[in-house]
């Protein structure tokens, strides 16, 4: 039985009074939430904040990237040792955001996903594809080619720890959200892969998300898709009421 997972990436939104008052509204509305996972993953500078209102509650706290070094000469970067004392349970990996404007590559991401698990947390690991990839018929040759590189060396038992998060790049932000049965089929096509490398049981522990311009709208026809285990929001995680009725929208269905 796959637990949904819902994790809201905030980006570089909210300053850490704004996030802990946020936190606030969000424990009230999630009060009774069950048959899901929710997580919110806040700016670096938020998350003690954040740590403090989310304290003995349902909601876990998770950073949007992390370094693979426990420490070092790495100005401006953040350490899984230190985002582990700062009490986080998830953390995003090669997000498009971090591909795109840092140049982050699949090489990077498998060095810290190998540190994520290392330290215990679970990795949220994004993979997808560009509008221009899509059209050209590339998608399953773009995620399969970043699935493989970024989770080199995994064994089994590793790789049933990870989340993957499907990402097409052109719906991330753009209010375009894939058609559920297209998500669907990438989906299902990353379970394949994993189920590949790893053996079916494994591959059946994974939960792969979908993120990209979801929304209490288009939660419930996402949810319906058999390999869609939850989902990763930017935007619309960013208000309370928009972020909680996706949680509601995401609880467990009775899930393989
Ligand atoms: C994201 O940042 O991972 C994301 C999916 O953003 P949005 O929901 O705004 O498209």
């Amino acid at each position: 039985m796959r637990i949904p997972l819902v994790a809201g990436n905030w980006k570089m939104y909210k300053t850490a009074a704004e996030a802990g008052e946020f936190v606030q509204q969000l424990k009230t509305l999630l009060k009774d939430v069950q048959g899901v996972e929710v997580a919110v993953c806040p700016p670096f500078t938020a998350l003690y904040a954040v740590a403090r209102e989310l304290a003995g509650g349902k909601v876990a706290l998770g950073a949007q990237n992390m370094h693979w070094e426990e420490e070092g000469a790495y100005t401006g970067e953040v350490s899984p040792k230190m985002l582990k004392e700062a009490g986080c349970r998830y953390v995003i990996l090669g997000h498009s955001e971090r591909r795109q404007y840092f140049q982050e590559t699949d090489q990077m991401v498998n060095k810290k996903l190998k540190a994520a698990l290392k330290w215990g947390f679970v990795p949220i690991v994004c993979v997808g594809e560009q509008l221009a990839e899509r059209e050209a018929g590339k998608t399953a040759a773009v995620v399969a080619g970043q699935m493989e590189k970024s989770l080199d060396g995994l064994n089994s038992e590793e790789l049933a720890g990870v989340v993957i998060a499907y990402e097409p790049v052109w719906a991330i932000g753009t209010g375009r959200t894939a058609q559920p049965e297209d998500a669907q089929q990438v989906n299902s096509f990353i379970r394949e892969l994993l189920a590949a490398r790893a053996g079916r049981p494994a591959a059946d522990k994974v939960r792969i998300l979908y993120g990209g311009s979801v929304k209490p709208e288009n939660i419930a026809s996402l949810m319906a898709q058999p390999d869609i285990d939850g989902a990763l929001v930017g935007g619309a995680s960013l208000q309370a009421d928009s972020f909680a009725a996706i949680v509601e929208g995401s609880r467990l269905r009775g899930r393989a």
